[in-house]
């Protein structure tokens, strides 16, 4: 059977059919335009998914996944966090099933991210396994994760599995937009790392600049180090209690080659209960589909190992 997904960006709108062998059949992307509001972006998603459907020549769908950033509550969906502003407080589940006409099953990027990637992408061989676990992470502007088993994602019973990013970080108090301080988001994420160089050197540099300068900048190199070393902190409080067979890095920071070290390795290996670390850490193979790709995963009978 087909999977049809959605990832709801703020900048874009873009979907996915997926035949029986999980291959793309159709991928379409339209402009968000949040500017003009919800019912235009509800209006924009309609369209979408019928110009999918006009294109493959495939029925409508009995039932459509969608990523979206930020947290979709209770029965309505009612969405939180968003970085779409105008998507806040309204009852996005809800109102898809009214405008789509079908089943709709709404998830947040990372754990988007995380089934797509483990299933599809970076973890597909290590994912092969009746009973494998994959902590997929998004550690980008913000920090999120999802967790994987056996092809399902855990959602937990409050569906905030996965979610280390507001994790307090042992000897950290930055203030977080969540309320509370020293959060592995206010540590680790891109803009926290930028905010740290620039204090150590009263310059202003993207994560970009400074990774690449730190063979000749000492600033750099310390925030660079400094990274690691909390890294190692912050996830080996999660593999204490997940203990995956893999980890998938995502996101700007998960792009910065000193993550895949051995002294970061051993950063965790130092912080976990068995000091032992022998868990492998994957870039992510799935670049910008993940999102879309996750979300086509929602739908459809759960993916199974193979
Ligand atoms: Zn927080």
């Amino acid at each position: 059977m087909n999977r049809w997904g959605v990832d709801l960006g703020g900048t874009k709108i873009e979907g996915v059919i997926l035949d029986s062998e999980l291959r793309p059949v159709i991928r379409h992307r339209i402009p968000t335009e949040q500017e003009e509001g919800y019912g235009h972006i509800l209006m924009q998603i309609k369209s979408l998914v019928e110009t999918m459907a006009d294109k493959s020549g495939f029925d409508l769908p009995e039932q459509i996944g969608i990523g979206t950033p930020g947290r979709a509550d209770g029965g309505d969906g009612v969405i939180s966090n968003s970085n779409s502003a105008c998507l806040n407080g309204m009852p996005l589940l809800r109102d898809l099933r009214e405008v789509l006409r079908m089943e709709v099953l709404i998830d947040n990027d990372a754990n988007c991210f995380a089934l797509a990637e483990s299933m599809l992408g970076a973890g597909r061989d290590e994912m092969a396994w009746s009973g494998a676990t994959a902590f997929g992470i998004i550690l980008g502007t913000g920090v999120g994760g999802g967790i994987v088993r056996d092809g399902r994602l855990i959602r937990g019973a409050h569906g905030i599995a996965g979610e280390w990013g507001h994790n307090p970080v042992p000897g950290e108090n930055a203030k977080c937009y969540c309320g509370r301080c020293g959060c592995v988001e206010t540590v680790i994420s891109g803009p926290a790392l930028e905010r740290y160089y620039a204090a150590l050197s009263g310059r202003k540099a993207s994560l970009k600049q400074i990774a690449a300068s730190m063979g000749r900048d000492g600033f750099a190199r310390q925030t660079i180090d400094r990274l690691v070393e909390k890294f190692g902190v912050v996830l080996a409080a999660v593999i204490n209690i997940l203990d995956p067979d893999i980890v998938i890095i995502g996101g700007g920071v998960g792009n910065i080659r000193q993550l895949y070290t051995p002294e970061a390795r051993e950063a965790i290996a130092k912080n976990v209960f068995n000091h032992s670390f022998d868990i492998p850490l994957l870039p992510p193979l799935l670049g910008d589909s993940a999102g879309v790709f996750g979300a086509a995963l929602l739908a459809g009978p759960p993916l199974h190992s193979r």
